[in-house]
């Protein structure tokens, strides 16, 4: 037995076919051509790939992109005043401050999109745990009624995905209806076992290399990995990313399982891109 591998990449394909012709289809109802503006601090290695994967993702799809480069030394009121600057600015549709900043860790969210979200109103959902949600629908995976454990509660992820997962499917946002269990870096490792071993689905957003071991799934569960976390070979000495899951060992064991990389995070940059033009949908038109 091997469980079905979920590709992120193949899903995340689909979605960018369905933003392309929704783009299509707008320009040729001659509104303006959706338009992603990233504001990147620092030099941090992974945010520059993943900035950079985000423009490229953008033009593939028909939508323009720019990237504002900015030390690490750059003041927050410079900050508060681009984000500012380009909120008013009609020619751009999505604006993305990649995270982490460099030293202030700026909440990327705005309090009434989460606010939104906690009290399952439309909004526009965080990309990873839209992500999330899509792999399980796309996969056609049932919720309603299923036991569903959140490894991270982390505002920007965990939280949100868990939000997404326990609501009722019948509301303005609709959620999954799952029963959702959270579990943190206090909750000790015996106890995480048992819940593991309880759920139908396993979203591990820890960032804990290898922490979702075979043992501690159940057999056919489907198990998410969030997790990106760079380490380096033990035998080659190159550096690799590897997930929070031990993919080798649980994909025998596990019914559905996402590779890392090629799982949550092509599909999180095809949520970027549907959230861009979901926002230059609701732009205003003057
Ligand atoms: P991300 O943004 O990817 O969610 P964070 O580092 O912000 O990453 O959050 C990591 C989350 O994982 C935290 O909520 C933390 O409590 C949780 N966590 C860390 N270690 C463990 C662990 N050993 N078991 C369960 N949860 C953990």
């Amino acid at each position: 037995h091997v469980a079905t591998v979920v590709s992120g990449t193949g899903l995340a394909r689909q979605i960018h076919k369905e933003v392309q012709s929704d783009i299509a289809k707008l320009v040729a109802q001659g509104n303006r051509r959706p338009h992603l503006s990233v504001i990147l601090v620092g030099d941090n290695h992974a945010s520059h790939t993943y900035v950079r994967n985000k423009t490229r993702t953008a033009s593939l799809l028909g939508m323009s992109s720019s990237t504002i480069f900015r030390p690490a030394s750059v003041s927050q009121e410079e900050m508060l005043e681009l984000i500012d600057k380009f909120n008013r600015d009609r020619g751009i549709s999505g604006l993305l401050v990649q995270l982490p900043l460099p030293e202030k860790d700026v909440d990327g969210f705005h309090i009434v999109n989460i606010g939104k979200l906690c009290l399952d109103q439309r909004c526009m959902v965080p990309a990873t745990a839209a992500a999330v949600w899509e792999i399980i629908r796309r996969t056609g995976i049932e919720t309603v009624g299923k036991n569903v454990l959140v490894v991270g509660r982390s505002k920007n992820v965990g939280m949100p995905i868990a939000m997404l997962l326990h609501s009722d499917r019948n509301h303005e946002r609709p959620g999954g209806d799952a029963t959702v269990i959270m579990a943190h870096r206090c909750t000790p490792l015996p106890r995480l076992k048992e819940l593991t071993s309880l759920a139908d689905i396993v979203i591990a957003a820890a960032g804990v290399p290898h922490l979702i071991t075979a043992d501690m799934v159940k057999e056919g569960a489907m198990v998410i990995d969030v997790g990106i976390n760079r380490m380096q070979d033990p035998v080659t000495g190159k550096l690799r990313v590897v997930g929070d899951v031990d993919f080798e060992a649980v994909k025998v064991k596990a019914g559905f399982i996402t590779p890392v990389p090629g799982g949550v995070g092509p599909m999180t940059i095809a949520m970027v891109m549907k959230n861009t033009v979901t926002a230059a949908k609701n732009a205003p038109t003057y």
